[in-house]
């Protein structure tokens, strides 16, 4: 069982009882997204002494790298005057802020572009308002991608924003799926249980028990943004920790100080996440009219991007020289464990353009 040990595990709790089980989807956005007590909405978890650390806080080789993909495909679109550069879910700022100070090599397009961030929680913002004020630059904030601006071309960058978004997920129980929910257990604490009203019938080949897990929020997303980039141009790169093929399983965690943690325990305490499935995505994006490239895991993307090249130069003026190979390791290492490997990055872009930097050619790591 679990006890209700949050003020947000208390509301939730108090809300099935009023209103029946939540779906999983509600069940996360609520954990991440609740105004007062969102995982999101309160704090800023990045680093050693906080929950998690994400690429752009391991080394800005990772967001200069970025940038100048950006920038070079800017100029295959042949150099348009104005240009949105839009980061969803930016954190602490840091990769926009490393992707506009390498977009200076191009100088045309650093003056002409305009950042904008996608970002729900305050904390956040305020933090991102900070790095982007400290280069001099200021930028535009939207709780959502439908006020982006329409009239201009789109480069757009996530990284893991993708997991952050709530899921869905049904389980095979006899010849149907049952969505999963949470609900109260005997002694009131949360649990996750199933729906009695069967979903669906099973379409296709899933043994019993199977769970099958989706993010209507993601695919919504990625099919609009596809739309967007067929009306006004433009690119897409999304990286975030994930699976090429879509198959079946529960992907969601918990994860506090660096551990993992159970998922219902602590809500609002906690940062969970799921596995983005990228053939959906993908498709979501064919969808909406605009072209997706082939995967490439993380490691292939930042390789072909000159990481090992980039990281040369830095250590020619670092004081800890090391420090910059162990940054290198973890973000392009190809072992099964590290981030070069368990990453993944996507480019959509509008049809007929010349694909970002580095997915002009299939990843050989993922065949
Ligand atoms: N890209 C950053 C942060 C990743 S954490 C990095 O790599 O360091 C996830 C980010 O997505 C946070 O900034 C969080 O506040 C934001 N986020 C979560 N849910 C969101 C939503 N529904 N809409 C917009 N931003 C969201």
């Amino acid at each position: 069982m679990t006890s209700l040990n949050t003020p947000l595990a208390q509301e939730m709790a108090a809300l099935i009882a009023s209103e029946g089980p939540l779906s999983l989807d509600r069940f996360m956005a609520l954990a991440l997204g609740h105004p007062r007590h969102g995982y999101y909405m309160t704090r800023d978890p990045f680093g050693a002494g906080g929950d998690f650390i994400t690429a752009p806080e391991i080394s800005q080789i990772f967001g200069e790298l970025l940038g100048l993909a950006l920038a070079i495909t800017w100029q295959n679109m042949g150099a348009p005057e104005g240009v949105v550069v839009a980061e969803l879910g930016p954190g602490r700022g840091t990769l926009m802020s490393d992707a506009l100070r390498a977009a200076k090599a191009i100088p045309a397009f650093a003056e002409t572009l305009e950042p904008h961030f996608v970002e729900t929680s305050p904390v956040l913002m305020r933090a991102q308002a900070a790095r982007l004020a400290a280069d001099g630059r200021d930028a535009q904030w939207h709780a959502t991608i439908d006020s982006l601006p329409e009239d201009r071309p789109l480069l757009i960058v996530a990284n893991e924003f993708f997991d952050a978004l709530p899921v869905r997920q049904f389980q095979r129980a006899g010849n149907h799926w049952h969505e999963r929910l949470v609900g109260l257990d005997p002694a009131g604490g949360l649990s996750i249980g199933l729906a009695q009203e069967p979903a669906g019938n099973i379409p296709f080949g899933a043994a019993e028990g199977a769970i099958f897990e989706t993010s209507p929020l993601s695919l919504d997303i990625m099919r609009r943004l596809g739309e967007r980039l067929v009306q006004q141009g433009g690119a897409m790169i999304a990286i975030d920790y994930g699976h090429a093929k879509s198959g079946f399983g529960d992907t969601l965690q918990a994860v506090k100080a660096h551990r993992f943690v159970p998922v219902l325990t602590d809500p609002g305490e906690v940062d969970i996440t799921a596995h983005v499935d990228f053939a959906m995505l993908a498709i979501a994006a064919q969808r909406g009219g605009a072209v997706a490239h082939p995967l490439l895991t993380q490691a292939t993307l930042l390789d072909r991007l000159g990481i090992h090249h980039r990281a040369e130069i830095l250590k020619r003026k670092a004081e800890n020289p090391a420090e910059i190979d162990r940054a290198v390791a973890r973000l392009a290492g190809t072992d099964e464990a590290a981030m070069g490997q368990l990453f993944k990055a996507l480019a959509i872009t509008a049809p007929g353009m010349t694909p970002p930097p580095g997915f002009e050619q299939p990843d050989p790591r993922l065949s």
